[in-house]
């Protein structure tokens, strides 16, 4: 974590990631006391202490997603799915999802010592921290990149096949439910979280295009995390993606999904400066419609507004000349087909809304 002293004498300390922040909120805000589970999620600047590299900055962004409540496998695949439906949403194909379990209360200290059994054996080929690590929390040599650190965790027990059976039964119907909505995983025994808080079920998302720093993101559940600080135990599952990584791994620009660019629905034309305002008021109540409308603001010409209507790949074109507002009328131009007709003033909105047709 980055913490440092300010000038006040103070210790900072700079959030590292935002599960315990949520959690806390959950807590202090009585958020359990409505219908379960609660679903939440941030978009929210991080901090982290190590050197600055490709990927890995100082300050970051994290969007997440938590749903605290339910201890149902039903709800880790929902979260796992959102998940895989989001990174294809904004064009990121061919991520590989990973799973694994953290184990519980029942099964976890019995495997840490078999762990700590396994991994003192060759203590002699752990780098210095995981030697200090294996004392305190044998876990969080997974954390490691060290590769004598990995060969040694390769050969050792694996949390995944020392499994109490509810823990078993909840990692099976997870992989079962994601089968079922057909979602691709890897099972990786070697998928285990330094964090103490998370239990059960482990997942990380990864992408090909990205090299070594290939996480796109993950999570998992943390069912004692709520009881930890102080409120009722409230099992929850969440997962978090960093927004770099994210754009990262986006296809090169322009190369994606030409549909995300918002076309313009309606392209207000004035030709006489005085109609203006009216122009401008129409506008405002268009969008209000729900629609998405653009209107000169560069004092351009009749013909340059075309142009730019063009470009903007509007739909329609409103044409607000002198001769037909004095009638009450306005000229509407479908840009696609050519074709013209005029309007009411006082049916444009709903002509608008109905698309012109
Ligand atoms: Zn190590
Ligand atoms: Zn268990």
């Amino acid at each position: 974590m980055y913490t440092f002293v300010d000038r006040g004498d103070r210790s900072l300390t700079l959030r590292p990631e935002a599960t315990a922040p949520v959690v806390r909120a959950f807590i202090e805000h009585n958020l359990g006391a409505g219908s379960l589970p609660v679903k939440l999620y941030y978009f929210a600047n991080m901090f982290r202490y190590e050197r600055p590299q490709a990927g890995r900055y100082r300050e970051f962004w994290q969007l997440g997603v938590e749903a605290l409540g339910s201890a149902e496998p039903a709800i880790d695949a929902e979260a796992i799915a959102l998940a895989m439906e989001y990174l294809s949403s904004i064009g990121i194909d061919g991520a590989t999802l990973k799973i694994g379990s953290m184990g519980d209360e029942n099964c976890r200290p019995a495997y840490m010592e078999t762990l700590r059994a396994a991994l003192a054996g060759k203590a002699e080929n752990l780098c210095e921290d995981c030697r200090q690590r294996l004392a305190l929390n044998p876990l969080r040599v997974f954390d490691c990149k060290n590769p004598a650190c990995r060969a040694a965790l390769a050969e050792a027990p694996k949390m995944i096949d020392n499994l109490c059976g509810d823990c078993r039964a909840h990692f099976d119907a997870v992989g079962a439910l994601l089968g079922q909505i057909g979602i691709d995983f890897e099972i990786d025994p070697m998928l285990v979280r330094g964090f103490d808080y998370y239990t059960s079920t482990t997942f990380e998302i990864q992408s090909a295009n990205l090299g070594a720093q290939n996480a796109l993101g993950g999570g998992g559940r943390y069912d004692r995390l709520v009881a930890d600080y102080g409120g009722k135990p409230t099992p929850a599952v969440g997962f978090a993606f960093g927004i770099e990584r994210l754009i990262m791994a986006l296809p090169a620009a322009g190369a994606h999904n030409a549909e995300a660019v918002q076309s313009t629905d309606v392209f207000i034309a004035v030709i006489d400066d005085k109609d203006r305002p009216l122009a401008f008021k129409t506008a405002v109540e268009m969008r209000r419609l729900g629609l998405t409308v653009e209107i000169d603001y560069m004092g351009r010409s009749l013909r340059s507004q075309m142009k730019l209507a063009d470009k903007l790949q509007a739909v329609s074109v409103v044409v607000f000349g002198p001769d037909e507002l004095a009638r009450g009328k306005v000229t509407v131009r479908n840009l696609a087909s050519g074709e013209e007709k005029t309007t009411g003033l006082k049916n444009l909105l709903a002509s608008a809304s109905k698309g012109f047709k």
